[in-house]
C-alpha cells in the first residue's frame, strides 16, 4: 500500500445510492487503486435531521455488492462530535470565529446573493455573544484569494469575504456544519486525495481556508462531473432518485466507467473483482480533463 495516497468516499445517509454517487465512488476508488493507495469509507451521518432510516446500511450493502473494499473500519461522523467541538473552540479562542444570532430570514432581508447562498454581511462580528443560547458560529473570512489546484478543473479560487461571506461552522441547532466536519475528518484520517462530485467544488476554498487556519495539510482535490436527470438537474439521494440495481453490479459499473470518459474495458469479466483489476490498471483521470477542455473548445468556437 502507498501511504502517500489515502483516498475516501464519504456518502451522507440521506437515501439509497444512485448513479451519481456510484460515479463518485468509482472515480475515487479507481484513482486510489491506480495509485496503489488506501481507500476509506466514511458515513457522513452528523446531520441527524436529514438522515433517512436504514440508508447507511443500504449504502454499505450496495458498496459491498459492487466490489468496493475499504481499508480499516468504517468512519462515522456521529462519533466525532468531540473533535469537531475542539476545532471550533480553537478557532474561537483565536478570534477566527464568532457567535451569530441572526435568523435566516433576517439575513435574507439584508444580504446580497453570492456564489453560493447569501453573503453574510458580518452583522454579529462585533457582538460579544452575551446571554445568547442557540447561536450559530461563523468563520471570519478575509478579502484575500483562497485558491487551490484541482486535478481536473485546474484551479478553484474564491475571495471568501466577497464571494461567500463569513460562513457557518457550527449550526444554531447544535449540529457541526458540513464544512468544518469534513475538514476535521479528512485531517483525522490523513486523507491525501479527495475525489468527489463537482457539486462540492464551491465548498473547496472554504475547506482549504479552514485547513490553513487549523494548521492542517491540504489534500489534492479532483472534482468529477455530475450526473444530471432528464430535466438537466443534479440527481440526489434525498429525492429518492434512480437507485442503482445492486443485482446487476457489472452493468452499472460499466455505465459509471463510461460516464467518467474512460476507455471501455474489454477483458472478459465474470465478477466485480475482475472489473476492479482491469479498472485499476486502466484508470486515467486525464480523460476527464480532456473532456472538459473539449467542452470549453466547443463552447468558445
Ligand atoms: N457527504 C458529502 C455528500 O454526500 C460528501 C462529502 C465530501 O466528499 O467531502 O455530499
Amino acid at each position: 500500500m502507498n501511504s502517500q495516497y489515502i483516498g475516501r468516499f464519504a456518502p451522507s445517509p440521506t437515501g439509497e445510492l444512485h448513479l451519481g454517487s456510484l460515479v463518485a465512488a468509482v472515480a475515487s476508488y479507481a484513482d486510489a487503486k491506480h495509485h496503489s493507495g488506501s481507500w476509506l469509507l466514511r458515513i457522513d451521518d452528523i446531520d441527524q435531521p436529514r438522515k433517512a432510516d436504514g440508508s447507511s446500511e443500504s449504502i454499505i450493502t450496495t458498496l459491498n455488492a459492487f466490489g468496493f473494499k475499504w481499508d480499516g473500519p468504517i468512519r462515522w461522523q456521529s462519533q466525532r462530535e468531540g473533535s469537531y467541538r475542539k476545532a471550533v473552540a480553537s478557532l474561537r479562542e483565536r478570534s477566527l470565529a464568532y457567535p451569530c444570532r441572526c435568523s435566516r430570514r433576517q439575513i435574507e432581508k439584508m444580504a446580497q446573493p453570492g456564489v453560493e447562498g447569501m453573503i453574510y454581511p458580518g452583522t454579529c462580528r462585533q457582538w460579544d455573544g452575551e446571554g445568547a443560547s442557540q447561536v450559530s458560529i461563523r468563520m471570519l473570512t478575509t478579502s484575500t484569494q483562497t485558491s487551490v489546484p484541482d486535478r481536473i478543473l485546474g484551479r478553484i479560487s474564491h475571495n471568501l469575504k466577497e464571494d461567500i461571506g463569513d460562513f457557518v461552522i457550527f449550526r444554531a441547532d447544535g449540529v457541526t456544519a458540513y464544512q468544518l466536519a469534513v475538514v476535521v475528518d479528512d485531517y483525522l484520517d490523513n486523507i491525501t486525495h479527495v475525489v468527489r462530485g463537482a457539486d462540492l467544488t464551491l465548498s473547496t476554498p472554504r475547506q482549504v481556508y479552514l485547513q490553513r487556519q487549523l494548521g492542517y495539510p491540504t489534500p489534492q482535490y479532483a472534482h468529477i462531473p455530475l450526473v444530471h436527470d432528464h430535466k438537466g438537474e443534479k440527481i440526489s439521494k434525498s429525492d429518492g432518485a434512480n437507485p442503482i440495481d445492486a443485482a446487476q453490479p457489472l452493468l452499472a459499473l460499466h455505465v459509471a466507467w463510461g460516464f467518467l470518459k474512460q476507455r471501455p474495458l474489454t477483458e472478459p469479466m465474470a465478477s466485480v473483482d475482475d472489473f476492479w483489476n482491469a479498472a485499476a490498471k486502466a484508470w486515467r483521470i486525464e480523460a476527464l480533463q480532456d473532456a472538459i477542455a473539449e467542452r470549453s473548445n466547443i463552447n468558445s468556437s
